[in-house]
């Protein structure tokens, strides 16, 4: 079956052609500057990659081309759109009224899009890219995949603020958690490795990429994550603050007469390591720059293993004990210093490093040692492979 994956943001629109029985990408590409020029690259599996610039006034029309892309005499991978069995898209937000993925219908998009407030940025933008595939591909069965879905097991006590209940019951604040469909990925994954699928088990997920999140998933179901009523709490991230005092919010406001809006930039993109280091927000910059002596990159790698390492011990701690821990995502999968500065806090859980398998990249691996208490692996993550198989489990 061929599942067209498609993610959309307010301005770009990334995509997967997968042909699920072999799970192999047929097609990948993602176009930019929607809505501001417009530029398409595609790269279909053994052939070179397209770049093309091309009028993208709106999401239609981005969609228009990347079909036209895949049905081309030289770029393309399939004869026409018939061969499209189903579509699967990314969402960011389903609230509380999505625990699971679902078929798209017209129902199901105005349920989305009353979690539109919680989302204001992601969900609109979702739900322009569904309604113009909907529109070019009439009869295409359509999936929705929420990235906060997976955390609806939370228990309350996990999930509420100790803020005055009535914000909840009027305004739905509480913790939400993101990045679902990578952390039930990567979880289900190892439990397959631990012989644990149908066992109860405690794992914890570390997600670290631009933005990160660790969860505490156990009986294979989210039970706590660092995320929070947005992607803007818990570790330290790219440009992110993570946990703050909210108190802060208004001081700097003060200081610097800045607006809410503002103060909102500075914490979500001229902080993280990006802002601590002054350098990059990207951890191959920092790894260089810390090699070179530079301060402020090296106080914003420890913190960030001692962020992290910090939420792997709180949730041990909630789960009263650990079988294994996953590292995933760009940082999670590649970065050796990082998984051995936070592992480095984690001797008290037994664990111990094997220095040589940690020095691995993007692949699945055991990087403990045999006789580690506690097992720690890279499972790579793989969030439209998770959306192609979450459509065709529901369209079949
Ligand atoms: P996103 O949240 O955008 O999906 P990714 O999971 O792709 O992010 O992670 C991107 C980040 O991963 C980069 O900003 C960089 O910090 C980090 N990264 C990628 N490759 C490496 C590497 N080889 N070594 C260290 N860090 C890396």
């Amino acid at each position: 079956m061929n599942v067209f994956v498609v993610n959309c943001g307010s301005s770009s629109l990334k995509y997967q052609l997968i042909e699920t029985d072999s799970e192999k990408v047929v097609a990948k590409g993602i176009c930019e500057r929607i809505g501001i020029d417009g530029k398409l690259k595609h790269k279909p599996t053994g052939k070179d990659e397209v770049v093309k610039e091309v009028a993208m006034p709106d999401h239609k029309a981005a969609v228009a081309y990347v079909l036209e892309a895949l049905t081309d005499e030289n770029s393309g991978v399939i004869a026409d759109l018939s061969e499209i069995d189903a579509v699967g898209h990314r969402i960011v937000h389903g609230g509380e009224k999505f625990a699971s993925s679902v078929v798209i219908t017209d129902d199901i998009i105005s349920a989305i899009e009353e979690c539109n407030d919680l989302a204001p940025l992601h969900n609109p933008a979702n739900l322009i890219g569904i309604a113009a595939c909907r529109e070019l591909m009439k009869d295409v069965p359509m999936v929705g995949v929420f990235d906060t879905a997976f955390h609806q097991t939370m228990p309350k006590k996990a999930f509420m603020y100790g803020l005055a209940y009535e914000y909840y019951e009027e305004y739905k604040i509480r913790k939400y958690g993101f990045h679902g469909t990578s952390h039930s990925f990567v979880s289900k994954r190892l439990l397959e490795i631990l012989n644990k699928t149908d066992e109860p088990s405690k794992v914890i997920i570390c997600h670290l990429g631009n933005g990160s999140s660790i969860t505490a998933v156990k009986d294979g179901k989210s039970f706590d994550t660092s995320m929070g009523f947005t992607p803007l709490d818990g570790l330290i991230m790219g440009t992110r603050t993570g946990s703050i005092d909210p108190a802060v919010v208004q001081y700097i406001a003060d200081k610097k007469g800045y607006t809410i809006d503002q103060v909102m930039n500075v914490l979500n993109k001229e902080s993280g390591v990006d802002g601590l280091s002054g350098v990059s927000s990207d951890f191959r910059d920092l790894d260089e720059a810390s090699m070179a002596g530079n301060e402020r990159a090296i106080l914003a790698l420890e913190m960030f293993a001692y962020r992290a390492a910090q939420y792997i011990g709180s949730y041990v701690a909630a789960m009263n004990g650990i079988d294994a821990i996953a590292f995933t995502a760009g940082i999670g999968e590649n970065d050796d210093k990082v998984r051995a500065a936070i592992c480095s806090y984690l001797g008290y859980l037994g664990i111990t490093l094997d220095v040589d398998a940690n020095n691995v990249r993007g692949k699945e691996a055991l990087i403990t040692t045999a006789d580690s208490k506690v097992p720690v692996y890279t499972i790579p993550t793989n969030e439209e492979l998770a959306i192609a198989r979450e459509t065709v489990a529901l369209i079949s």
